[in-house]
């Protein structure tokens, strides 16, 4: 099968699934969305009130951050790859659950397995706890971690992790504009030096 039929097989198995009980409540479930052959994947916490009307990740308010911190180093979105920890949206965006990430992250675990990027970046304290467990790392605050690159081993093979705050902290207190453009900064410089732009 091509990346691109393993894929769409992700996506029509999180469409149809109910592993969990957000599948109850959601109007759709959000895949992800982007470049397959992406060199540097984005993973989110959970679709917002937006997203799951419109079945696709960071189109809310977070999402327009999210457009304004890659124009800025002239990344466009469509070169990138967006997913969730959590494909359905936990009701009123509360935190999503220890059962209903244990439910859910294997998708993601797929999604990864099959664009294999050479950067990740995790937006947030849920995704980053999520991706330094499976890398076999202790995970640190946010606060701790931004700002920094890692070379880690995932599923087998190797990334750089840069861990960022999620961009809807910058929504609560602007204080977080700064410290994510800066990372994105360290972003740029990555895809420069890995010669991926
Ligand atoms: N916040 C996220 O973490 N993901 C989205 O897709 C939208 C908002
Ligand atoms: Fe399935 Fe994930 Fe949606 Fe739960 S959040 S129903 S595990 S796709």
């Amino acid at each position: 099968m091509s990346k691109e039929e393993l894929i769409e097989e992700v996506a029509t198995e999180v469409m149809a699934c109910r592993k969990c009980p957000l599948w109850k409540k959601r109007k759709r479930p959000v895949p992800g969305e982007g470049d397959i052959n992406a060199d540097v994947m984005f993973i989110g916490e959970a679709p917002g009130y937006w997203e799951d009307i419109k079945g696709k990740p960071f189109v809310g308010s977070a999402g327009e951050i999210l457009d304004e911190l890659l124009s800025k180093i002239g990344l466009s979105r469509n070169k990138v790859y967006i997913a969730n920890i959590l494909k359905c949206r936990p009701p009123e965006n509360r935190d999503p659950s220890a059962s209903e990430i244990e439910a859910c992250v294997p998708y993601l675990d797929q999604q990864l397995r099959i664009i294999k990027p050479k950067i990740i970046v995790t937006l947030g304290r849920h995704s980053t706890s999520y991706i330094l467990s499976k890398c076999g790392l202790e995970a640190a605050g946010i606060t701790e971690l931004h700002g920094r690159k890692y070379e880690v081993e995932l599923l087998g093979f190797k990334i750089l992790l840069i861990p960022m705050y999620h961009p809807a902290a910058v929504l609560y207190n602007p204080k977080y504009r700064s410290a994510l453009e800066r990372d994105f900064q360290l972003l740029r410089r990555e895809l420069e030096r890995l010669r991926c732009i």
